[in-house]
């Protein structure tokens, strides 16, 4: 038996960080927005069978229980699969760990992430990844569980994995776990703008501590602004396109300057609003339309702006 999974990247249309908690997170609330960028999960029973014709070598990893030949074993490839380590590092095998855990079961499983989600990008690529090999194996193992009872063992995995299990839009507060749906009134339109390397998500938020810590600044404890789900309820796109906000872009820009350009080359293209997603690097810019994105998008690539620019659409939700 085999199962697949689609899981969509996610964008934060505002992103408000807090104080940082004695447990090291910061306090955040964010408003989720799940986009057509897919990483898919494909989970089978024939832990024997030869790796995928598509796989080179160097992305297949095998681990083994103690018992001995029960692990999962994991296999990656698209085009992003590349360098990203097949080992016990990777989430999607944390996520199978903890789902065999949770079910009193071993977490024998041949597993393939199609990654077509950019690594460390501010995506949330590896959380998708967790989730989708939560919703996957749920269903190889004949578990059936609903979502709410994969949620706790998400968290557990990390911030972005539960609102990576349901999708859509939703507001997410404490470190980002506990969920709130948000309606949408209509499809939105994003360009989604690529950098060549990553940004470690740590290091961003060392570097906002870091600049208030040199304004003496205080964090508020932070709110999401109501008019934002208020625009969003009602599809309203240039109120939307103007109330993104992200605490962590100037932190972002420091680290990466360029990024200031790929912003400023988005809003010349006649974007409604630009932002740096999550802790970046990707930069996502709303636009009015498929036709409107596809134009801002070979915008940027004219520019030389950003390494690629891709039109994408939410609110977008996990598929089998
Ligand atoms: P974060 O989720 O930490 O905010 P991000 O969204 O910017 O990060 P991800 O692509 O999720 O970026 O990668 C973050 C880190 O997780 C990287 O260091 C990466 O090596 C590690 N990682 C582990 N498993 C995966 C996976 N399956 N896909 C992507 N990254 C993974």
């Amino acid at each position: 038996m085999q199962v697949s999974v689609r899981v969509p990247a996610k964008i934060n249309l505002a992103l408000r960080v807090g104080p940082l908690r004695d447990d090291g997170f910061h306090e955040l609330t964010t408003v989720f927005h799940g986009v057509s960028l897919y990483d898919e999960v494909t989970v089978s029973d024939e832990v024997g069978s030869d790796q995928p014709s598509d796989q080179p070598p160097d992305h297949l990893s095998r681990r083994f229980t103690d018992e001995g030949g029960d692990g999962p074993l994991l296999t990656i490839g698209g085009p992003h699969g590349s360098g990203l380590a097949a080992d016990a590092s990777n989430l999607a095998i944390r996520a199978i760990d903890a789902l065999a855990k949770a079910a009193g079961r071993t977490p024998r499983a041949r597993l393939h992430i199609h990654k077509g989600i950019p690594v460390s990008a501010g995506l949330a690529g590896g959380s998708a990844d967790a989730a989708g090999t939560l919703l996957a194996c749920n269903q190889l193992w004949g578990l059936d569980w609903p979502v709410a009872r994969l949620l706790p063992i998400a968290q557990k995995l990390g911030s972005d994995v539960p609102f990576a299990l349901v999708g859509g839009t939703a507001v997410g507060v404490g470190r980002g776990e506990q969920l709130d749906p948000v309606p949408v009134g209509r499809d939105l339109h994003w360009v989604v703008a690529a950098a060549d390397e990553g940004l470690s998500t740590p290091d961003v938020y060392r570097q906002l501590d870091a600049l208030r810590a040199a304004r003496e600044m205080e964090s508020a404890d932070p709110a999401v602004d109501a008019s934002l789900l208020t625009a969003l309820e009602r599809g309203d796109v240039r109120t939307i396109g103007g109330l993104l906000a992200n605490d962590l872009q100037e932190a972002a820009l420091e680290l990466r300057p360029v990024l200031a350009d790929t912003l400023r080359a988005g809003n010349a293209a006649g974007a409604l609003g630009g932002i740096v997603s999550g802790s970046g690097p990707t930069c996502v810019f709303l636009v009015e339309s498929a036709a409107h994105a596809r134009d801002v998008a070979a915008a940027l690539v004219a520019a030389g702006a950003c390494a690629s620019a891709e039109p994408v659409t939410g609110p977008a939700v996990p598929s089998f």
